[in-house]
């Protein structure tokens, strides 16, 4: 069973799902570019890396084996199978990027957020929804990096992950990437300003004032 780990800093954990195709990477990316305090936990895949990826970078990519390994050692706080490939979360990682008091960005699937949401149940979930169907579909085919297979694989996937947008309380619509990016940096800085995320300063200034 999975126990909340005593070593958490005060740092925020968001959870970013969307269809494939959504725009959640270009999103991030930019996110991360404009605040320093973001991090991004890079997961673990058996996927095999795609032109220009990097291990360690984009993924740590695995075989099966190994992944299969470090799910038994507990290695993982979430992990799942998606489009045929494993993925999942590194413990380690995320806690200790949470002490050092980062805002930490997991982006990962639906199946993933729900295992997340019980070991944090004060992580913020974010679900990216592209502006149409049609321009999801466009998005996935216009990558040119996967075969028509696995593009109508994740065209089905994709519906299914839609199906869990009820489970996200923050829906960012990406037809604008300015107005998306935006939207995305006003529920990271709303998140730090909650009170859970700010006790400590806050009991010392109130402190202070009563003994003005
Ligand atoms: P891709 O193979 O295109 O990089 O990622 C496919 C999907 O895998 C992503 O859209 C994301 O939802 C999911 N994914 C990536 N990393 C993780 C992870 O660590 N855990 C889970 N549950 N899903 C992940």
């Amino acid at each position: 069973m999975t126990q909340k780990p005593k070593t958490v800093g005060p740092g925020s954990l968001f959870v970013i799902a969307a269809p494939s195709g959504a725009g959640k990477t270009t999103l991030t990316r930019l996110a991360l570019a404009q605040n320093p305090r973001l991090a991004l936990s890079i997961s673990t895949t058996t996927r095999a890396p795609r032109p220009g990826e990097e291990n360690g970078v984009h993924y740590h990519f695995v075989s099966v084996e190994t992944f299969r390994q470090m799910q038994a050692a507990g290695d993982f706080l979430e992990s799942a199978e998606v489009h045929g490939n494993f993925y999942g979360t590194s413990r380690q990682g995320i806690e200790t990027l949470l002490a050092a008091d980062r805002d930490v960005i997991l982006e990962i699937d639906w199946q993933g957020a729900q295992q997340v949401r019980k070991v944090y149940p004060e992580s913020v979930g974010v679900f990216i929804l592209p502006p149409s169907f049609d321009v999801l579909e466009t998005r996935l085919q216009g990558r040119g990096q996967d075969s028509a297979e696995v593009i109508a694989r994740r065209v089905a996937n994709a519906r299914e992950e839609l199906q869990h947008l009820n489970e996200f309380p923050y829906v960012i619509i990406n037809e604008n990437l300015d107005e998306a990016l935006a939207e995305l940096l006003a529920v990271f800085a709303a998140a730090r300003v909650r009170l859970v995320n700010q006790s400590q300063r806050c009991a010392a200034l109130v402190a202070s004032y009563l003994t003005c």
